[in-house]
């Protein structure tokens, strides 16, 4: 009979000690899949730009009897790929950088809306080409001791976007200004917006709200996920409102009080 309870007791604890590391691993398993899953991903999407390249060389390689406007086409439309590629794998890097915990921050004390102004004055050309406007209500004065470099890869994203889901004849408006100890920017367009079943998910690695549409503006379906780590890294949050055709509004906050973790 004691046999039979010690048999049973070193079962139940096997079974219990089985449940137990089980349990334990299923956060290193969700871990991997999603490593996995971000592996595929970027190969997946380098894998179209790449395939566009072959075309156009293998176009200009098998029939040598083409015009200059082919081949200048062919080139032309190959260096569109190459930046894309290049813009990918940056943006790939700084993901792979952030995962492994890599990525710190390092502050220094700026004026926010300086920043958002010079962004703004670097995109002002692009922005007069596709007749957009920019409208700018900005505390320049105020200090923020964050990371410069990363702020202004967050504007960056976010003007980008803006920039790019925005028809012309229209205004991309800019706010920063200093709310208690928090700051609060905001860059609000009256594009074609988000549809609200995307909404939830445009923070999401790769994701892109319309995929057509998105690739022929080369976007990579990565600046929102990058702009959501740098606000997080800073103990803020990043928020959209949208509708469809009418435009959309990310509000950042960026608290006095850091964790500078990774969320
Ligand atoms: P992408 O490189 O595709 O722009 P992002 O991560 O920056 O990737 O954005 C994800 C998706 O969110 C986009 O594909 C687009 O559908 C939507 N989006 C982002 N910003 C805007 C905006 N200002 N207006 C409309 N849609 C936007």
């Amino acid at each position: 009979l004691m046999v039979g309870g010690i048999i049973t007791g070193i079962i139940l604890s096997l079974v219990a000690g089985l449940f137990l590391a089980n349990r334990a691993l299923i956060p290193i398993q969700r871990s991997w899949d999603k490593q996995t899953r971000f592996v595929a991903d970027a190969s997946h999407e380098l894998r179209t730009p790449l395939a566009v390249i072959q075309a156009h060389l293998e176009l200009l390689f098998r029939h040598p009897t083409h015009t200059i406007e082919e081949e200048s086409e062919a080139v032309y439309k190959s260096l569109h790929e190459v930046t894309r590629i290049n813009k990918l794998v940056s943006d790939l890097l700084t993901l792979a950088r952030v995962d492994s915990d890599q990525l710190l921050l390092e502050r220094t004390e700026f004026p926010p809306g300086k920043i958002l102004e010079f962004v703004s004055d670097q995109f002002t050309p692009v922005a007069e080409m596709k007749g957009i406007r920019f409208q700018k209500t900005l505390d320049t004065h105020n200090l923020y001791k964050g990371d410069q470099a990363r702020i202004q890869q967050l504007f960056m994203i976010l003007l980008d976007n803006a920039l790019k889901y925005s028809p012309a004849d229209t205004t991309i408006h800019l706010l920063c200004e200093k709310e208690g100890e928090a700051f609060i920017v905001q860059v609000s367009d009256e594009g074609v917006g988000i549809k609200e079943e995307d909404i939830p998910f445009v923070f999401d690695r790769f994701y892109r709200g319309d995929k057509a549409r998105n690739r022929s503006q080369g976007g990579t379906g990565l600046g929102l996920s990058i702009a959501k780590w740098i606000v997080e890294a800073h103990g803020g949050d990043i928020k959209v409102k949208s509708s469809e055709n009418k435009g959309s509004t990310f509000t950042i906050r960026l608290p006095k009080k850091q964790t500078l973790t990774k969320s």
